[in-house]
């Protein structure tokens, strides 16, 4: 039976909350309780880096879907969020990217979040970062963190960096550095063939410490309060309803869709929602659960002439060889994380910075609904999104069940920007694969195929294709305005001994994945802890 009573109670074990409870730990006189709704991280696919492929969907996810998408054919869209220690982190495909200086000096500057600049987070980007080939002003060396360059990338993702080159897109060696414009290999939070989670990279190494508890299999139903203070959490672990006590803070860390669910369900939200679900309303704070941002994506999907991608390794014998390649030697296919390719550019004249993230898969059918080439086939995948997307979705709850799952609606498509650069990118994609590099090994390239030519054909397949890239943020933003709904010490206004600390917060999208940005976010964020601590 685990003590009831603690200075700090983390509640999400995912990125930002493995970062946090590390932290906050590493004071000897906190006691910090890490309450985490999916079960410990020991499924051997989050450890491989191929085991990406294997778990979009199924059992260390939430096994969500988005609300019919009005602009997107009324599709419900499969929307993957990770429910394990370690969160999003130990699911994802592990591509370390942070944006741009230009959009923190945005959030510091016209999204009213001062101390949230460039400058500002870099040393927390630094911290962080454990990268084994870059060292220089943009990147760190000793963090937990860990990041390399891919040793040896497949045939594939060669022809696909050559076929940027070719088309006139220069090559780059770092998407994190100087420039983020150009093509080559993502870096990836993978260290000697292993995935470098948030649970593996900040968590395992702090798990000895007796003034730290780990609770999987703990899933938060709601915050408790004495007026304004929280002062503690209840949560059900193992059939049974307990309840925890903070003295000093209550840290939610539940992910953009699970961090306004939980203040939601606790009655901190937009009040009539709260009132039509018979929740008892604490806070009528319209800002939680909008302003919902992610990047909406599109495919496209190439059949290859033979097996030259990872698809062979579909076939038992294939696999088999590839398994043995890696518990021997800890590389070959299995040490790939498929996605291994990467380019930054723009979608029109504007060259301040890329507007447009591609990624390219040594494979097809990687990702939970997205098309393959058909069985005993192999093909290629090279996907894209605009990195700063205008439409904004929302999360609501669906009742007042703590089981029922949240409505997701991020209004894919909700705004005629969002199609038209989607449509933009496409046409890059398909010029890309045109060029002689990848042409060579393409058969046809099966989504879209050659009879979609005009704009008005490519806006209706992007309209019925896209989907997630699982970077969804905003839902509890941070900002100067009295809407927002964490300050910029991430405090959520209006109450004492309650912070929110992960994706939620962002006021807007970095143009990159989200994996890095927010453990920088939860750096900075234990120590604004310590600091409020000092003061109180
Ligand atoms: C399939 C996938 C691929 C991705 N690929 C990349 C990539 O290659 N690179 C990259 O940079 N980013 C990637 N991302 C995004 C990145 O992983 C996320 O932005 C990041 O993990 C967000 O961190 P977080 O702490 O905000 O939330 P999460 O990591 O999602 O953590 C939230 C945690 O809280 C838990 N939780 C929720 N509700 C409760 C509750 N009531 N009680 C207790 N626990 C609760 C969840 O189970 C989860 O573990 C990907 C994400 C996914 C899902």
């Amino acid at each position: 039976m685990p003590q009831t009573a603690y200075s700090h109670i983390i509640v999400g074990g995912g990125t930002a909350g493995c970062v946090l409870a590390a932290r906050l730990s590493e004071t000897p006189t906190n006691t910090v309780l890490l309450l985490e709704a999916g079960a410990r991280d020991w499924h051997p696919y989050i450890h491989m880096p191929v085991g990406f492929a294997k778990m979009t969907g199924g059992g260390l996810t939430w096994g969500y879907s988005t609300v019919p998408q009005k602009h997107a054919g009324n599709r419900r869209i499969p929307y993957a969020q990770g429910r394990v220690l370690g969160g999003g982190s130990s699911i994802n495909a592990e591509v370390f990217t942070r944006g741009v200086p230009a959009d923190y000096d945005r959030w510091a500057r016209d999204e009213g979040c001062p101390g949230w600049s460039f400058e500002d987070v870099l040393p927390y980007f630094r911290k962080s970062e454990g990268n084994t080939a870059l060292a220089d002003r943009w990147h760190g060396t000793e963090g937990p963190l860990g990041v390399s360059s891919i040793a040896a990338p497949q045939p594939m993702t060669r022809a696909f960096v050559m076929a940027c080159q070719q088309y006139g897109i220069p090559y780059t060696h770092d998407f994190n550095g100087a420039a983020q414009a150009g093509a080559g290999y993502y870096q990836l939070n993978v260290v000697d063939g292993r995935r470098c989670s948030a649970a593996r990279g900040y968590l395992d190494p702090a798990r000895g410490r007796a003034n730290l508890t780990i609770l999987t299999r703990a899933a938060s139903e709601r915050l408790v309060f004495d007026g304004h203070r929280v002062t503690g959490v209840t949560y059900r672990h193992r059939g049974q309803l307990r309840t925890a006590h903070a003295e000093s803070e209550v840290i939610v860390t539940a992910g953009a869709i699970g961090s306004p669910k939980l203040l939601m369900r606790s009655g901190i939200g937009p009040g009539d929602h709260l009132k039509s679900l018979d929740i008892e309303v604490r806070a009528d704070v319209a800002e939680v659960g909008e302003n919902l941002a992610d990047h909406v994506n599109i495919d496209l999907v190439a059949e290859l002439r033979s097996h030259e991608s990872l698809d062979k390794y579909r076939r038992p014998h294939m696999a088999a060889w590839a398994g043995l390649q890696y518990a021997l030697f800890r590389s070959g296919p299995v040490a790939s994380n498929v996605v291994e390719g990467g380019l930054f550019w723009y979608s029109g004249e504007d060259r301040s910075n890329p507007d447009l993230q591609f990624h390219f898969l040594a494979g097809a059918a990687a990702e939970d609904g997205v098309g393959g080439v058909g069985p005993g086939r192999s093909g290629i995948t090279l996907n894209c999104y605009g990195l700063r997307p205008r439409a904004r979705g929302t999360v609501r709850l669906a009742s007042s069940d703590p089981d029922a799952p949240p409505l997701i609606d991020p209004n894919f498509m909700g705004h005629p920007y969002d199609l038209e650069t989607t449509v933009r990118a496409l046409k890059l994609s398909r010029e890309i694969f045109s060029q002689p590099a990848l042409a060579r090994y393409v058969r046809r390239v099966v989504l879209p195929d050659d009879t979609l030519r005009t704009d008005d054909e490519l806006r209706d397949f992007v309209t019925h294709h896209c989907r997630t890239s699982y970077h969804p943020v905003g839902t509890c933003r941070m900002g100067s305005d009295d809407e927002s709904v964490v300050d910029t010490r991430l405090r959520v206004r209006g109450f004492d001994g309650l912070r929110v600390c992960d994706s939620s917060v962002f006021p807007s999208l970095t143009g990159s994945n989200t994996n890095a940005p927010t453990v920088m976010l939860a750096e900075k964020a234990s120590d604004l802890i310590a600091e409020d601590a000092a003061c109180s």
